[in-house]
C-alpha cells in the first residue's frame, strides 16, 4: 500500500519483490527497493508556494516572497521536502557515491513530476543540470545534479543536456556580501555553451535541493535573456525558511 498513489507506477528494472530495502535493509516487499515503513517515513511535501514551493501551512498560495517579488522561474517541482531521513539519503548519494540510492530518488521524482503533467504542468523541451563548480566537481568526481538529469532524462524521454550551462567561476564566500551584490556576484557565475538554441524553449533546470532559490533564479534569468520562454524546476527536496521545521 502506497502512501503517494502516484507512486505505484514505479516498477524497478525486475518484477520480483525479494530485494532489500535501501533504507533499512529489510526486506522491501515492493517492486521497488524501499519498504513501505520507510517510504511513509519520508518527509513528503505537502502545502506548499505554488510558485517556489516552499513548505507553507496552507495550500493553493504564494509565499511572501514570491508574490513581492515573483522569481525568474515558473515552477518548482520537489517531492520532499529537506528533513530527516531525506537528509541523509541526500547526502550519502553526494557524498558517498551512493548511486543505486540516487537513483532510487531520481526515479520517484520522475513519477512525481510524470503525475504533475497528468495534472496539467507542461512537459518541457529540455532538461539542464545545475553545473558544479570546477573545484568542487574535482573534489567529488561527478555532479550530482548531472546525474539526477540522466535518470530523470531516461524516466521521463526529455532530453538533457549536461553542456549547455556552465559554470564560469567558482563563487567567492558569499557571507560578506549584502544581497544585490551576492546576487551579481552570482549572476555572473553561469554562462551558456550557445544561445540561439534556447529561443522559445520550455527549460527544466535539475537540482539536488533547492535551498534559498538564489543559484536557480541566477540561472532562471540567463535562460530568460537567452530567450527560454518558461522555466521549471525539477529538484528532490525544497528546504523550509531557516528557522522553521
Ligand atoms: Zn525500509
Ligand atoms: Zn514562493
Amino acid at each position: 500500500m502506497n502512501c503517494q498513489p502516484w507512486l505505484k507506477a514505479l516498477v524497478y528494472n525486475c518484477t520480483n519483490t525479494n530485494h532489500a530495502c535501501l533504507l533499512c535493509s529489510e526486506p522491501a516487499e515492493q517492486r521497488y527497493p524501499l519498504c513501505v515503513a520507510c517510504e511513509q517515513e519520508l518527509p513528503w511535501l505537502d502545502e506548499h508556494c505554488l510558485r517556489c514551493a516552499l513548505p507553507l501551512p496552507m495550500a493553493g498560495l504564494t509565499c511572501g516572497q514570491c508574490s513581492r517579488r515573483p522569481p525568474a522561474f515558473d515552477q518548482v517541482v520537489a517531492p520532499w521536502h529537506y528533513g530527516f531521513p531525506l537528509d541523509t539519503l541526500i547526502s550519502r548519494f553526494k557524498h558517498n557515491s551512493q548511486w543505486p540510492l540516487g537513483r532510487l530518488m531520481a526515479e520517484m521524482l520522475a513519477l512525481n513530476v510524470h503525475h504533475r503533467y497528468q495534472e496539467g504542468l507542461p512537459r518541457p523541451d529540455l532538461l539542464l543540470p545545475v553545473p558544479l563548480a570546477r573545484r568542487r566537481l574535482r573534489e567529488r568526481g561527478f555532479n550530482q545534479a548531472g546525474m539526477l538529469g540522466r535518470w530523470l532524462s531516461k524516466a521521463l524521454v526529455i532530453e538533457c543536456d549536461e553542456r549547455q550551462l556552465l559554470r564560469t567561476r567558482e563563487t567567492p564566500a558569499q557571507q560578506s556580501l549584502d544581497a544585490r551584490a551576492r546576487r551579481r556576484n552570482l549572476r555572473q557565475a553561469f554562462a551558456l555553451a550557445s544561445e540561439p538554441s534556447l529561443k522559445g524553449c520550455h527549460i527544466a533546470v535539475v537540482d539536488d535541493v533547492l535551498t534559498t532559490g538564489a543559484t536557480t533564479q541566477a540561472i532562471a534569468q540567463l535562460l530568460r535573456q537567452a530567450g527560454a520562454r518558461r522555466i521549471d524546476v525539477y529538484c528532490l527536496a525544497r528546504t523550509a525558511k531557516p528557522g522553521q521545521a
